[in-house]
This record gives structure tokens, C-alpha cells and sequence, in this order.
């Protein structure tokens, strides 16, 4: 009954290495029913393997060593609908005694799992930490010089903090969003108000929006004539354009042309942002789309952000049908494409 209910995948082993017991968890982790599984060899059913796809079952198995006492191994096994599990073992080998000999135990946890919550959380309480605090003290320092009784200031200078105080609060309220948002989001699908957008139209009023963020960027906008309408949520492409294009202007920090093309192709358009900043390495192209990830070079540090941008982007652009991905050369700048699907009669209903 303990071992029914335990969290972690529990096995009991002859000495022929075939399996005696597996409880429910073992059958969760592995896909398999204990029907199939008890009396079965162990090493049939878990088939456990390093990275470089070595068989541990043959070659690191314990119970082929004689070992006594507790042993650990990881590495990881393909359930039985083939998906990889990474994979913690902990064998519990008894000593022999002379008699009919006891079996031997196996607990097993899913160990990418673990490792996954445990960065997660510390990602979270450094993004919280530093990240939300920076703001924060912004805002109070800004609102305590005002607040001082032995001075007053002149106008402009009011102006000014409150302008940075405003613009501070801004920057949090997005941050707390998104980290909102990705708590809420998670595994939920996305609520989407689908209509036909005039897409070059749409691109022209977020360049428009984001142009005043910086003088040193000029914003090139370049759609074909005659640009099939595309069936998206109008709030959430501009979100996605929003955040290429501050992300192409936080990132390429000597200025530059950010270019937004369209092209459309079939029943999709695709849409690129590129800039001429300080690229991807290919090794981060591969992550920036995870959620908290950000690249490790000195820009990124020196930048706000949380890394939340463009995970949220692929969801939604996946939300509504499309596909996300990034080009880039080091040094010489990236290129964020999405598709869209072009609004038909058929998707508009
Ligand atoms: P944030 O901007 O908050 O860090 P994002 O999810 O938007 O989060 O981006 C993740 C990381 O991807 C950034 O921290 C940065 O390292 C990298 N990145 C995103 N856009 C660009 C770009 N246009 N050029 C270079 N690096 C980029």
C-alpha cells in the first residue's frame, strides 16, 4: 500500500533481473501496465541509457557487479509510447544470505523534471529580486527627492521625475504582466478574438508607436502591394510586433535600420524583424524562445528584462496558427520571422 502510493516509480527485482512488483507510479513513468511489466527482465522494460546512448543496463547494472547496499545511477529511459524520460535510480541490493535470495528494490524519478522546477524557481526569485526591485527603487528615489521639504523644485525638473517615475511604473506593470500572464498561461490555451487584419497597416501604426523610443533607429517597413489579409488577434500581433521591435532596438545599441518585411506565400505570410545589432550566438538561438532565458553576453546584463518577451511571442504566434523562429550572425545582427495564416472566407466564418 506505501508502495502503491509512493510519488516515485518503485520496482522489485529477482536475481534473474526480472521484475516482481511495479507500482502505479512505475507504470506512469514508464507507459507500461504492471501486467505486461511484472515477470519481464528489468532491463527489457526500462532499457536505461546515457547520453552518448551507451546501454547502463549492460554495462553499469549493479546487480551484474555484485554490488551490496544502496547504488545510484541516472540517465534516461524511453517509455513505452517512446517518449525520453531523464531519469534518477537509486538500487537497493541486499545482502545474499545463504538462502533463497531477497529481491532487489528500484526507485526511480524523473530527474529532468526536478532539475527543471528547481531552475525555474531560482530564476523566478532572481528575476523578482532584481529585476522588479530595480524599478521599485527608481520610483521611491525619484518620489522622495520631489517629497523633500528643504527643497523646491522648478517646474521642469517636476516634469522630469515625474516623467521617469511614470515611465519606470510602466516598465513594472509590463514585467508583473508578464510574469501574470506565463504563471496563468501555463499549459491553458490562449483566449483569441480572431478577425481579418490589414497587416501592413497594422505594422505601420506599432513602427509608428515605437519610433520615438530612440533617434539612433530608423524603422523600414517593406510590404509587397495588393498584402492578403491575415486571421489574427489584433491586441496580441501587436504585442508580438511590440516586442521584436523593442527587443531589435534594446539590442543593437549603436543604432541602425530595423527592417520589417512581409511576404506572403500560400495560405500564409511571413513576417521578418531584423536588425544590425549585436546578433545571437547559434548556441542561444536554440533558447531564446525559453521562458526566463537570456543570452549571456554584456548587453543583456546591462539591459532590462526578464526574459519572457519572446517566449510569450512564439505562444502566440503558435496560438494563432503560425511558426516562430530566429536567424542571426553574431556581431552583424538578427532576423525574428513569424508566419501568419491569410484570412479565407472558410476562417473568417
Ligand atoms: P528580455 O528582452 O526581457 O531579456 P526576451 O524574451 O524578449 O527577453 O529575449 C530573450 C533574450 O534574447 C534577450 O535577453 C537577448 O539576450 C536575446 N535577444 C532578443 N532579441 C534580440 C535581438 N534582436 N538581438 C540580439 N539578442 C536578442
Amino acid at each position: 500500500m506505501i508502495l502503491e502510493c509512493s510519488g516515485d516509480a518503485i520496482l522489485s527485482i529477482d536475481s534473474d533481473r526480472r521484475i516482481l512488483s511495479f507500482n502505479s507510479a512505475a507504470e506512469e513513468l514508464t507507459g507500461w501496465h504492471r501486467n505486461e511489466a511484472i515477470g519481464r527482465q528489468c532491463f527489457e522494460v526500462l532499457a536505461l541509457q546515457d547520453d552518448q546512448g551507451s546501454s547502463l543496463c549492460q554495462i553499469g547494472c549493479p546487480m551484474l557487479q555484485e554490488i551490496v547496499g544502496t547504488y545510484d545511477m541516472s540517465g534516461f529511459t524511453n517509455t513505452k509510447d517512446g517518449r525520453r524520460v531523464d531519469v534518477s535510480a537509486r538500487y537497493s541490493l541486499p545482502q545474499p544470505n545463504g538462502e533463497a535470495p531477497a529481491p532487489v528494490v528500484m526507485s526511480l524519478r524523473e530527474s529532468g523534471r526536478l532539475a527543471r522546477a528547481d531552475s525555474l524557481q531560482s530564476t523566478l526569485s532572481a528575476v523578482v529580486s532584481h529585476e522588479l526591485q530595480t524599478p521599485i527603487s527608481i520610483i521611491k528615489a525619484y518620489a522622495n527627492t520631489l517629497a523633500r521639504p528643504d527643497v523646491s523644485w522648478d517646474e521642469a525638473t517636476i516634469k522630469d521625475k515625474l516623467g521617469a517615475i511614470e515611465e519606470e511604473s510602466d516598465r513594472l506593470s509590463d514585467m508583473v504582466g508578464r510574469l501574470l500572464y506565463t504563471s496563468r498561461m501555463d499549459g491553458e490555451p490562449m483566449p483569441l478574438n480572431r478577425l481579418a487584419i490589414d497587416l501592413p497597416k497594422e505594422v505601420s501604426r506599432a513602427a509608428g508607436r515605437l519610433a520615438g523610443l530612440s533617434a539612433r533607429h530608423e524603422i523600414e517597413i517593406d510590404f509587397p502591394p495588393r498584402f492578403p489579409p491575415v486571421y489574427a488577434d489584433p491586441e496580441k500581433l501587436e504585442d508580438v510586433l511590440a516586442n521584436l521591435l523593442e527587443n531589435a532596438i534594446k539590442f543593437s545599441p549603436e543604432g541602425g535600420a530595423i527592417r520589417i518585411k512581409g511576404e506572403a506565400s500560400g495560405d500564409e505570410v511571413v513576417v521578418t524583424v531584423s536588425d544590425d545589432g549585436i546578433g545571437i550566438s547559434p548556441r542561444d538561438q536554440e533558447l531564446v524562445f525559453e521562458r526566463f532565458y537570456r543570452a549571456d553576453n554584456t548587453l543583456t546584463k546591462t539591459t532590462p528584462g526578464i526574459g519572457l518577451g519572446l517566449h510569450i511571442c512564439k505562444l502566440t504566434v503558435e496560438a494563432l496558427g503560425g511558426r516562430m523562429w530566429v536567424a542571426s550572425s553574431p556581431e552583424h545582427g538578427s532576423e525574428f520571422a513569424f508566419t501568419l495564416p491569410v484570412a479565407r472566407e472558410a476562417s473568417l466564418g
